[in-house]
């Protein structure tokens, strides 16, 4: 698959490799998780040993290392200024103590952390377009305090789907709302009125902020052909969202823009859509 999603980026994707872990892994993922949950995924397991750790997740022997290896993407993006994190599983349900919904590191929130913390940037937006809610970003940052007036988390995503919550004004009970805020559509919501919602309800929320980087949330699942949630949108949605977000923050602006793949599952599209997405981010304004 990686292999197609490269092929299918052409000249937008400039360079992909596997590193190492990022040096500050450890300490950005032990700003966003307990010790002890750190500490129960790094416990050795057995060859063939596979551990579940909740109805959706679950971990074999190579887990704790590939999924650190995910969150060291994500860093490198941020300390690259921008760039775009092919790796899985994705981490946007993963909770402070708890895995959640595939995964079990909040990649996004251990990059927003670490953005901020590393003295890298004073204020962090972070946009989360995967068809499910986010739950995990928004217990993780919502629950900060400290991150009032320096982060902001806004997730785009279908009403009434995993993990069930999400909906219009819930923010309170993730955090506050001065961080957070969701914007749940309608099952059947088609491209016009996601990229509606997007450019006047997401956007303007993290522009608020006047954020000096730029995290995405990058799920593809809203595609009408994935069979995990019910939003229909096309490839070419994912090119129009990412225009919309290129013209909140343009090039010149200097906004970082820093995307890592959370969902999609529908691996003859997803592809595509990445591509589609890229182009987006990449074309002029
Ligand atoms: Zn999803």
């Amino acid at each position: 698959m990686v292999e197609a999603i490269l092929g299918a980026t052409g000249e937008v994707c400039r360079s992909s490799e596997v590193r190492g872990l990022h040096p500050r892994v450890t300490s950005a993922l032990e700003k966003v998780h307990s010790r002890e949950y750190l500490a129960t995924l790094a416990r050795p397991m057995g060859e063939r040993e596979v551990r579940g750790l909740d109805p959706d997740t679950f971990v074999s022997r190579a887990s704790w290392n590939v999924t650190r290896l995910a969150t060291s993407a994500w860093l490198e993006a941020v300390d690259n200024r921008g760039g775009f994190a092919l790796a899985r599983p994705p981490g946007h349900h993963a909770k402070r103590g708890s895995a959640c919904g595939f995964g079990t590191l909040n990649h996004a929130a251990a990059a927003a952390r670490y953005a901020l913390d590393e003295d890298k940037f004073d204020r962090v937006g972070v946009l989360d377009i995967d068809v499910h809610f986010g739950n995990g970003c928004a217990s993780i940052l919502g629950g900060d305090e400290a991150l009032r007036g320096r982060a902001r988390y806004v997730s785009i995503h279908q009403d009434q789907a995993f993990p069930y919550t999400g909906g219009k004004g819930n923010e309170p009970k993730f955090g506050s709302s001065e961080i957070l805020k969701f914007v749940p559509l309608a099952p059947g919501t088609e491209g016009e009125d996601w990229l509606r919602a997007l450019e006047d309800e997401a956007l303007p929320f993290l522009a608020a902020l006047d954020p000096q980087l730029l995290i995405v949330c990058a799920g593809f699942d809203a595609l009408a052909t994935d069979t995990l949630a019910h939003l229909d949108l096309t490839p070419e949605d994912f090119y129009l969202g990412a225009r919309a977000i290129r013209r909140v923050f343009p090039p010149h602006q200097e906004v970082p823009i820093v995307s890592g793949l959370e969902g999609g599952y529908d691996t003859l599209n997803l592809p595509i859509a990445i591509a589609s997405y890229l182009k987006g981010l990449a074309c002029c304004i």
